[in-house]
């Protein structure tokens, strides 16, 4: 066995130590929110969202697709359901004060993990100049034994971790980047919103209302369905398991990226 291997070897077999302590506020101020579609990240992150704007984040909303297949309506087209759901979006972010809204326009519940995804989102990483991101899960596939995962969260949520590291932070990744001129940034923070592994819970007591009036902007999504008591009963379970507990709370599995 050479060296090298032995050296590899004996690195895989040491355990990584989890010495991060998770934040309920992120080191950094600027905050890039990464989701598939319109309203998914109300339900993840809305209230921590709005938590963060008021502890002085600027926050960014990354919408990666056009939300334009959310309708069963047959008086309703793609195209006029996208431009509904753009402008539900805003009024959601202007209740949680999230001051920037991206939308990448993919096809809804079109999306594939591919380069030019990724080059998108690290275009976006790179113009807003983030530490610190939030982004759904890739790895899950099933929640129990009644919901699967959207294909598309698991596809925005495998672009935005590969977008995230290395690739927004070494400049030979993607080159024609630079030539627009946008310099690499290094992410210092992740937040995975509905994680099977959460261990942070952010506190969202103060802002839950604010959350769920957020979600009724999506008329389109919500029909006659009030979203409050199903988002106070979530809410409410996250933030009994908080230590200390809180009225209500949001989950999330945290990273800090070294290097
Ligand atoms: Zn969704």
């Amino acid at each position: 066995m050479s060296d090298k291997v032995a050296d590899e070897k004996q690195a895989h077999e040491e355990p990584i130590e989890d010495v991060v302590e998770p934040r309920e506020i992120p080191l950094g101020k600027r905050v890039l929110l990464i989701f598939a579609h319109p309203d998914d990240m109300e339900f993840g992150c809305g209230g921590t969202a709005a938590r963060w704007a008021d502890e002085g984040c600027e926050i960014c909303l990354c919408v990666v697709t056009d939300g334009s297949s959310g309708s069963d309506d047959p008086g309703m087209t793609p195209e006029k359901l996208a431009e509904t759901r753009k402008s539900e979006q805003l009024a959601a972010n202007k209740i949680l004060g999230i001051s920037h809204l991206v939308n990448l326009d993919r096809p809804d519940g079109m999306v594939v993990p591919d380069l030019d995804l990724r080059r998108d989102l690290v275009r976006v990483i790179r113009q807003f100049q983030t530490e610190v991101i939030v982004c759904q899960d890739p790895s899950v596939y099933f929640y129990g034994n009644q919901y699967i995962n959207h294909p598309d969260h698991r596809a925005v949520a495998t672009a935005a971790i590969e977008a995230l590291f290395p690739a927004a932070g070494n400049r030979n990744y993607f080159p024609e980047l630079l030539e627009e001129g946008l310099e690499p940034i290094k992410i210092q923070e992740v937040y995975i919103s509905n994680s099977r592994e959460p261990d942070v819970w952010v506190d969202t007591s103060s802002t839950i209302d604010r959350k769920i009036e957020a979600l009724r902007q999506h008329k389109s999504q919500m029909g006659d369905w009030d979203p409050g008591p199903m988002l106070r009963k979530w809410s409410a379970e996250d933030g009994a398991k908080r230590t200390p507990p809180v009225d209500y709370a949001e989950d999330f599995r945290y990273m800090k990226i070294e290097g």
